[in-house]
């Protein structure tokens, strides 16, 4: 009995590495590529958010109407709430926040209000 190295090594030395040759992408179907392929552009090629319709606004939380309930954290996806445990209210991170407004919906002080991005500087550009 052989051992597996051995029995690999026995296989291997039956096979070569094949040339390669340049196809056209439309006959490459089933082939395998010799080296890695990289994009030569951004696509999209330009500034975008991932989601349309988002992003023109950001969330803000009015403090006093704020209770630090904490019901707004557990909807928002970016992770741009963040509560205080020394105010006991929640903030927005302004710039995490595209806008959505599912914790507006949610929050039953009406502490939260959606407004245009552009007037926050420290968002106003991220996209
Ligand atoms: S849901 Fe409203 S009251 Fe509760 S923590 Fe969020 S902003 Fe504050
Ligand atoms: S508006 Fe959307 S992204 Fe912004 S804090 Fe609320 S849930 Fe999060």
């Amino acid at each position: 009995m052989i051992s597996v190295d051995e029995a690999l090594a026995a296989v291997l030395n039956l096979v070569a590495p094949l040339e390669t040759e340049a196809v056209p992408l439309r006959a490459a179907n089933g082939r395998v590529l010799s080296k890695s392929v990289t994009a030569q552009r951004s696509q999209p090629p330009f500034a975008a958010s991932s989601m349309d319709g988002y992003a023109l606004r950001r969330a803000e939380v009015e403090p006093d109407a704020c209770v630090g309930c904490r019901e707004c954290m557990r909807v928002c996806q970016f992770g741009a709430i963040v509560y205080s445990a020394s105010t006991i209210k929640v903030a927005i991170d302004q710039r995490r926040c595209y806008g959505c407004g599912i914790c507006r919906s949610l929050c039953k002080k009406n502490a939260i209000r959606l407004n245009d991005r552009n007037r926050v500087p420290a968002a106003a550009n991220l996209w």
